[in-house]
């Protein structure tokens, strides 16, 4: 037993353990010697169940009982079928945490019982439950998730740098192609913008060397081995062995005896590949980087020069191309001092260890990658937290009803950046009940979001009348994937002429029927003191302007609304000057009208939402 928090980087290829000892972070090794656990888990024909290296290594024989890259599909509904048993992506990666965990435990002597895990930074709120709960099932008690650039640039002890820095965090491992720029300054994190590629990673050079091999085997020996599936296995290793080669040497020798045989006999393969045709095989690959470190750029709201150090995460930053790319985009030499598959994993130990009160604490600020809010009158969503917002962090937003007399206001809770609610991904919705009748725009409810230190997100109604209070958290394995947020922010940028248009509508029909209802109310409860033909007046606008609804002629409706308010506005200041209260129509909407909710200076629209009735 000990009161260590060791930190665990639960990878895509390899995950690590470590642990500060002595102030510095130091990786443990696996029972089988390597510090990298392959996150693969492999069912044996008999049944038993292989974490690890010995799972990787059976992977060759046995690929249909092999899982790996489980990383991918955390916070889904995807399960993994063996035999008559399903395992869900928590279960699986509970299976290599146990392995790590029963590892270290060995090696260190202890019992290990808490964790922080690192995610990506763009992981979403399911999936880092996920995590989460794969710790929970592995007997780990994780008091902390991180994220994955921030773990890096603790590592590297930026924490104590005098001023304020940007440092760009550039991590291309095996699957993922990960870009994070944070500010750090004064102890202080903060995750400005993170972009990738979910589909990009040292896998796809592998594959570029073995789609040459046998090609060029196709050449020389007229066979595809493309059909054969053990000789397939095999090119796999080798070119993995090749392109890490390469790193280190400027050409390397591929040999694979008896590889296929034909009615001549056996055939080998023996090739040699240097490094600039390796480079000329991936250079498309090299360039696919630049888009998303670009756009990470572009969200952070900074020029190359603003960047102050790139730091290098992954194995597959080993490859020279890939720092000389790094080189040509910013004008700098990256940091690559601490071993790239070791830094993550080094810097949530540093975490663990601060929370464990071993180290003086740092103050981590991490943002959310989609805007959250939710779905108000007209099908419009109304953002309550902006992408990119640190967390964690807490807003709230006054709404009111759309009808009158109702009693139930339903939340509905989205992810996204479209203008409209349809448009943007439903995370979870809860009714609030049992509010007081009475008529629209009366009721205060207050709407509040909350996102924790790691990212998990708690959404709460309060009716400020009575005091009842509704809230969910989210957890449905409403999941989106680096790709889907891409897409959505994409389809944002092309969308949003039009959809500024539809909620430019919707928001000119309810205020049109805002003011039929005010207008209708002042002829009712002021009818005594307006003169007939002023009656007659206000009752032709407000005809007028229920006609115009009828269309889609939003130029019209809104110069009929505006007719509407000109002549109430002109009546109702002659019927109360008449009377001397000085209160105007125009102005009743000042009694709900709510200021200081928000720190910024919020227009009526930003603090003023309707929902659906
Ligand atoms: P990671 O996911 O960070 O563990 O990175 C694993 C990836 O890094 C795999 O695709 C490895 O083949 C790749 N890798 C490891 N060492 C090297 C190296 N020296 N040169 C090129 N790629 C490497």
């Amino acid at each position: 037993m000990s009161n260590k928090i060791v930190g665990i980087d639960l990878g895509t290829t390899n995950s690590l353990l470590s642990i500060v000892e002595g102030g510095e972070p130091t990786v443990i090794p696996s029972a089988e010697g390597d510090y990298l656990f392959p996150s693969v888990v492999g069912f044996s024909k008999t049944g038993e169940r292989l974490v690890g290296a010995v799972a990787k290594r059976q992977a060759i024989s046995n690929p249909e009982r092999t899982v790996i890259s489980i990383k991918r599909f955390m916070g889904t509904d995807h399960k993994v079928r063996i035999d008559d048993k399903e395992y869900t992506p928590q279960e699986i990666s509970a299976m290599v945490l146990q392995k790590i965990k029963a590892d270290a435990e060995a090696y260190l002597g202890f019992t290990v019982e808490k964790a922080v895990i690192t995610v990506p930074a763009y992981f979403n709120d399911s999936e880092r439950q996920a995590t989460k709960d794969a710790g929970t099932i592995a007997g780990l008690e994780v008091v902390r998730i991180i994220n994955e650039p921030t773990a890096s640039s603790m590592a590297y002890g930026f924490d104590k740098l005098d001023s304020t820095e940007n440092i760009l965090v550039w991590d291309l491992g095996g699957g993922t192609f990960d870009v994070s720029i944070l500010e750090i300054g004064g102890g202080v994190f903060e995750v400005k913008a993170t972009a990738g590629n979910m589909r990009l990673g040292g896998d796809d050079w592998d594959q570029r060397i073995m789609d040459w091999l046998v090609d060029e085997f196709k050449k020389a020996h007229g066979i595809d081995l493309r059909t054969d599936r053990v000789a397939m296995q095999r090119i796999k290793e080798a070119a993995e062995n090749a392109k890490i080669q390469l790193s280190f040497e400027t050409t390397t020798k591929i040999n694979l005896p008896f590889i296929a045989a034909d009615a001549s006999g056996p055939k080998h393969l023996d090739l040699e590949l240097s490094r600039g045709r390796f480079q000329e095989l991936t250079a498309d690959l090299i360039e696919k980087t630049a888009e998303p470190a670009m756009r990470a750029m572009e969200d952070s709201g900074l020029g190359i020069h603003d960047i102050n150090r790139v730091i290098l995460v992954g194995g597959s930053t080993r490859m020279p191309a890939v720092q000389d790319k790094v080189r040509v985009l910013f004008g700098k030499e990256p940091c690559r001092e601490i071993d790239p598959d070791k830094v993550v994993a080094m810097g949530a130990g540093i975490q663990g260890a601060i929370l464990a009160g071993e180290v003086k604490d740092i103050v981590l600020l991490d943002v959310t990658s989609l805007s959250l809010g939710i779905e108000t009158v007209g099908g419009v969503f109304t953002k309550l937290i902006e992408r990119n917002t640190q967390i964690p962090c807490s807003k709230s937003r006054i709404f009111t009803t759309a009808a009158d007399g109702q009693t139930v206001v339903e939340v509905h809770v989205l992810q996204g950046e479209r203008e409209l609610a349809s448009h943007n991904k439903s995370l979870g919705r809860f009714e609030l009940r049992n509010i007081p009748p009475a008529p629209r725009g009366v009721p205060q409810i207050e709407v509040t979001f909350e996102i924790d230190a790691n990212g998990i997100v708690n959404v709460s109604a309060k009716d400020l009348a009575t005091g009842n209070r509704q809230k969910i958290t989210i957890q449905s394995p409403t999941n989106l994937s680096q790709d889907e947020i891409d897409r959505m922010v994409k389809e944002a940028a092309i969308y949003a002429e039009e959809d500024a248009k539809r909620r430019e509508e919707s928001q000119t029909r309810n205020k049109a029927n805002i003011e039929i209802d005010t207008a209708e109310r002042t002829l009712r409860e002021l009818a005594e003191r307006i003169p007939l033909e002023q009656q007659r007046k206000l009752r032709d606008c407000i005809d007028r302007l229920r006609m115009s609804l009828q269309t889609y002629d939003t130029e019209k409706i809104r110069q009929d609304t505006k007719s509407l308010t000109d002549t109430m506005f002109a009546i109702s200041t002659d019927a109360y000057l008449s009377t001397g209260t000085g209160k105007v129509a125009g102005q009743e909407k000042g009694g709900i009208e709510l200021t200081g909710v928000s720190s910024e200076e919020p227009s009526e629209e930003d603090l003023f939402g309707w929902f659906q009735k």
